[in-house]
Parts: structure tokens; C-alpha cells; sequence
């Protein structure tokens, strides 16, 4: 039963290329218990859906605010597994809904507002709607952080990114920026030299947060130059990245750089509010597994995706652990015979 159409949310930012539109959503009105409920509509979440489906679960899919997840924001995605020619993000998650639906995912177009982990049935609560299950795996992701100017949002995709590693090949033989004083951003800039005949590290303080050793081979590699005390005010450019223009912390001076790629590398917030502090997160707010598994600390309750993993971030990782995620908690369901 069709509840409303798959809704594609680009927020704020563009894809380059028009994606195609994506299949209907469904959802049985009647039934709000599943055995396994799915919070996040990303790789993980999606394949862990494509798992459980076919495994007879017929799970429940809340896609969240973002239906598709953070690919949904870039064009080209050139990584991913199966497609030698590249796949537009919008275009690769709507083949994984539609693979998703077709073993009999009921995906329903919400956030989940809240939920009660401490018995089971597992709830959760969504527009006024209540969902149970009796395992969950959360996918819900993570957001980079953005600086938040409106000219990074609209160039986003056209330049402006937040991972090098999916993006960095886009930018051979550019002279590219990254934004960020912390061991991501010197990471960033060091594997952005293999692609871009200079990088541009631009630290808003006088000194780098990250480690020591990172912070010396990104001072040693001689395609990097270091800028302290430079806050980037604004990104120029009609349809691409073209310049930034810069303020000088301490002086308040500006000046333009001419640069074809910025890399905002300033952190992620993994999307955990809605778990009301449920679950243990580590020093950075990212969800804790057991380790060799996608367990949580909570019997029947499983993680996949970026919101744990702040190591690898990447499409073919998430949809891992979303297969780990939909296998660990169809083995404990069958265990607990539910
Ligand atoms: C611009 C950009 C380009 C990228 N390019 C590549 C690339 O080329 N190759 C690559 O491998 N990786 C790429 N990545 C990284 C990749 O997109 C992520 O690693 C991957 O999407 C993580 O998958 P995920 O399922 O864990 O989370 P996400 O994709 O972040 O999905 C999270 C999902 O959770 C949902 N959600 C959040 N809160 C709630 C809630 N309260 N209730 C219900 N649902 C919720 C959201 O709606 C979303 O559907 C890129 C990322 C960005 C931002």
C-alpha cells in the first residue's frame, strides 16, 4: 500500500546532474509492529533492509529527513563497486530502495522523533505515529559540519566538498583549499596532493589541533602551504568553485585565492539525538559496537553505518556494516525465537 512518493530532499545543495526520480514508498497503515525496524535510509540502512527483506523479516524503514542519505548530495560517485563508469549518488540509492522494496521493505518517509530501548518491543515514535519491532538497527548516519556561508551551500558538489577521499580524484591538476586544524583536515590535505598540484591549509587559529606527527608531514610535503589565522568569508563562483575569499583573523584583512575545490573538514555530528542518550557514544558522540559485530549494548539492538564509524566514511563500508547489521540481528531473532 502506497503511503506518499519517495521524497528526494536535497536540502540546501544541487547535485550537477539531474537524478532520476525514485520509486514510491509504501507502508502497511495497519501494522506498526515488524520484527526488525531500520532507522536511516543511507547504504547501511538501505542494505541492511535488502538483507532482512530477503531473509522474510519484512522489515520497516524510517527513512528519515534525508531519504537516500548523504549520497544524495553528490553527482558522481565513482567508487562504488559495479558501476565502471561511475553512478550519480541520487541515481545508486534509488536502485537501492528499489532493490530494497522489491523483497518487501515497508519504507516510511519520517524521522524517528524518539524512542524506548529499555524493553522490548522496541518503539519508536514518528509524526505522531507509534512503530514497534522486536530488533532494531540504527543507521541514522552522520552530517559533516559545515561553515555555513551561503555561497558553500549552493556551490556544494560544484567544489565544495566535505570528503576527499570520494572527491579528491575530481581535482587533478587544481589548486584545491582545505578548511580545518584537526588531524581530518591534515589528513585531507596530505591525500589531496596526490591529486592537486597545490593544497591550501587554511587554520582559523595559530596553531593546529591535530597530532604531532600528522602535523609535521603535512609542514614537510612541499605541494602544502599553511595559512594561520584565515577564515574563509565566502566561496566565489557562478556555476563552479573559482576563488575564496579569505579574512585575516587578527587583522581583519581580506584577500582572494583562486582555488577549484574547498574541503570542509571541520567534523561530522553523528545523528544519535534521537536515542535520548540510550545507547554509549565515545569522545566524539559516534555510537559504540561490540567489537567484531554491529551489537550494541543493548540486546536486539544493532548499529551500522557513519554513525559509528568515523574511520572509514564511505558507501561500500556503511553498506557493509548494513549487512552485518540485518545478519547479526536475523541470527538473534531466530536465537531468541521472536
Ligand atoms: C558530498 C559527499 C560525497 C560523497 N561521495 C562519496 C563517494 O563518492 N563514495 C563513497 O563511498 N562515499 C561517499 N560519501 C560518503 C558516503 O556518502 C557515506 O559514507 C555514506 O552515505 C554513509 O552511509 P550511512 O548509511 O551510514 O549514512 P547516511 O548516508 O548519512 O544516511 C543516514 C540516514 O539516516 C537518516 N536519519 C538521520 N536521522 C534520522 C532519524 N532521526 N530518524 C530516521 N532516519 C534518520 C537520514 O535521513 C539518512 O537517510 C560522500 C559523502 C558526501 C557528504
Amino acid at each position: 500500500m502506497t503511503e506518499k512518493g519517495f521524497t528526494i530532499d536535497f536540502g540546501s545543495s544541487e547535485p550537477t546532474t539531474t537524478p532520476v526520480a525514485a520509486p514510491a514508498a509504501n507502508v502497511a497503515a495497519t501494522t506498526s509492529h515488524s520484527k526488525l525496524m531500520i532507522f536511516g535510509s543511507g547504504p547501511a540502512g538501505l542494505t541492511a533492509a535488502i538483507y532482512a527483506a530477503r531473509a522474510q523479516l519484512a522489515p520497516t524503514l524510517l527513512a528519515g529527513y534525508e531519504p537516500g542519505g548523504q549520497l544524495m548530495l553528490t553527482s558522481e560517485v565513482e567508487n562504488f563497486p559495479g558501476f565502471p563508469e561511475g553512478i550519480n549518488g541520487p541515481d545508486l540509492m534509488a536502485k537501492m530502495i528499489t532493490q530494497a522494496e522489491r523483497f518487501g521493505t515497508v519504507i516510511v518517509n519520517q524521522d524517528v522523533e524518539r524512542v524506548d530501548l529499555s524493553k522490548r518491543p522496541f518503539r519508536a515514535w514518528s509524526a505522531g505515529r507509534e512503530f514497534t519491532a522486536d530488533a532494531v538497527v540504527i543507521a541514522t548516519g552522520a552530517s559533516a559540519i559545515w561553515l555555513g556561508l551561503e555561497s558553500e551551500t549552493r556551490l556544494r558538489g560544484r567544489g565544495v566538498s566535505s570528503c576527499a577521499t570520494c572527491d579528491g580524484f575530481f581535482f587533478k591538476g587544481e589548486e584545491v583549499a582545505v578548511v580545518g586544524g584537526g588531524d581530518t583536515a591534515l589528513e585531507e590535505a596530505l591525500f589531496l596532493t596526490r591529486f592537486a598540484t597545490k593544497v591550501h591549509l587554511l587554520v582559523r587559529r595559530d596553531t593546529f589541533r591535530g597530532s604531532k606527527i600528522m602535523v609535521a608531514r603535512a609542514q614537510a610535503h612541499e605541494k602544502i602551504e599553511i595559512h594561520f589565522n584565515r577564515e574563509v568569508v565566502e566561496v566565489i563562483g557562478e556555476k563552479k568553485t573559482e576563488a575564496l575569499k579569505l579574512k585575516d583573523t587578527v587583522s581583519g584583512a581580506t584577500e582572494q585565492l583562486a582555488v577549484g575545490g574547498l574541503f570542509v573538514a571541520i567534523g561530522h555530528k553523528p545523528n544519535t539525538e534521537l536515542l535520548g542518550g540510550a545507547l554509549p557514544v565515545d569522545a566524539a558522540g559516534y555510537l559504540q559496537v561490540k567489537e567484531h559485530s554491529s551489537a550494541s549494548a543493548i540486546d536486539g539492538v544493532f548499529i551500522a553505518g557513519d554513525v559509528h564509524d568515523h574511520r572509514y566514511r564511505q558507501a561500500v563500508t556503511a553498506a557493509g556494516d548494513g549487512c552485518r547489521a540485518a545478519l547479526d540481528a536475523e541470527r538473534w531473532l531466530a536465537e531468541h525465537a521472536v
